[in-house]
């Protein structure tokens, strides 16, 4: 039993499975669906949602580092594990050893690899990676050509793919950039001969919602599996993408510590940058800016008590943070009190959360999921 702390998030795996069940139709069913769960899978946690997506069918995987690769295969994951960010030269034996599938986008690096592998009689398994507009990871277009035929020359490495990645998918203002990136890409991909290049793949969570022509053989979907909008407009991604209704993953729940009474006039926390303007009811939480809530929330947020919203008064504290709830019913120590999530019939999203921090909502799910005891709730449990 872990140690006991007031703040829990709650990650829903139904949700997730859901989410990734309504990508796949959307998508289409001749499609592959990489699920990215880099980053501790956007802080909802690596190995538990991968499992998950897994039972879901996601037979191909994408994380960030060789280390995620490596726990994900000792905690029994099968299929494809792509390295998103390609491997450090210390870590190809281990590429080798796990049977991971690393991104390349060096000639340094395939020779390594190369040799890695048929220092133990095996085959390394690589995407190449090419940067059609993104500033970013990848070898120039023009590189790509021979850069494909030192791969095929190479008998211990296998190209199982060519990839690259859209800077501006979810931009709904300048479509010709996505047009712009998406044709580079075809026009690299034609220069290859037929079935060479493998699986080819450039789409996110936005370009597989905005552009369906950037499918192709497979899409990389990462916030969207875990119930965010790319754009934050779920308005507008359900009508390019009909059926696409995501169920959001992540709660962030905690509860009420103490209530209590202030005069009129009364400052509240650091630097008393709120002063109570009539008779009030102040409940203090027991989460700050060392659980990810950050400090920025302060005398902005809102949070749900009883399914009702109370907003956030005077700075959040690195442990503790002051909500009004004069307007609410009786509130009391103990109460259950939700900052992000569902809570009754009202609902606190990330985009919301990320509006109070200036931020999109990937950073406030990395965040709170990283800073936090994770829970997990699996399908056939009720909350
Ligand atoms: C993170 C990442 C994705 C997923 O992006 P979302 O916007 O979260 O869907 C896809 N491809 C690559 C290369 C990435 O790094």
């Amino acid at each position: 039993m872990a140690a006991f702390s007031f703040n829990r998030i709650e990650i829903d795996l139904g949700a997730l499975k859901n989410n990734f069940h309504r990508i796949q139709r959307s998508a289409g069913q001749q499609v592959r669906v990489m699920a990215v769960v880099k980053s501790d899978a956007y802080g909802h946690g690596l190995v538990e949602c991968a499992r998950a997506l897994s039972d879901a069918g996601a037979e191909t995987f994408g994380v960030a580092e060789v280390e995620e690769g490596v726990a994900l295969r000792r905690a029994g994951l099968a299929g494809e594990i792509v390295i998103l960010l390609g491997a450090a030269p210390e870590s190809y034996e281990e590429v080798v050893a796990y049977d991971l599938t690393p991104v390349v986008y060096d000639l340094d690096a395939i020779a390594g690899l190369a040799a890695a592998a048929s220092k133990k009689n095996g085959k390394v398994r690589v995407h190449l990676k090419v940067d059609v507009g993104m500033g970013r990871l990848g070898v120039a277009p023009a590189e790509v050509k021979s850069c494909v035929a030192l791969l095929k020359r190479l008998p211990s490495i296998s190209l199982r793919g060519i990839l690259s990645h859209l800077p501006s998918a979810d931009a709904a203002e300048k479509p010709e950039i996505t047009r712009a990136h998406l044709s580079r890409f075809s026009e690299v991909l034609a220069g290859l001969k037929i079935g060479e290049p493998g699986v080819v793949h450039i789409a996110n969570s936005a370009a597989l919602i905005y552009f369906p022509g950037s499918r192709l053989d497979m899409v990389r979907p990462g916030i969207s599996l875990y119930g965010c909008y790319p754009d934050a407009l779920p308005a507008r991604a359900q009508s390019a993408a009909p059926g696409l209704e995501l169920q959001p993953v992540m709660r962030f729940a905690t509860r009420v510590i103490q209530v209590k009474e202030l005069e009129k006039g009364s400052g509240i926390s650091y630097g008393h940058t709120y002063v109570t303007r009539r008779k009030s009811r102040i409940a203090v939480l027991p989460v700050g800016y060392a659980d990810g809530y950050l400090r920025k929330l302060s005398n902005r947020a809102e949070v749900l008590i009883g399914g009702r919203r109370a907003p956030v008064r005077g700075r959040v504290c690195m442990n503790a943070t002051m909500v009004e709830v004069t307007d609410l019913p009786p509130v009391r120590a103990g109460d259950e009190a939700v900052l992000l999530g569902r809570q009754g019939d009202a609902a606190i999203s990330a985009d919301e959360v990320a509006g109070w921090m200036e931020t999109i909502s990937y950073e406030v799910l990395c965040l709170l999921g990283s800073c936090n005891e994770r829970v997990y709730l699996h399908p056939e449990m009720k909350r």
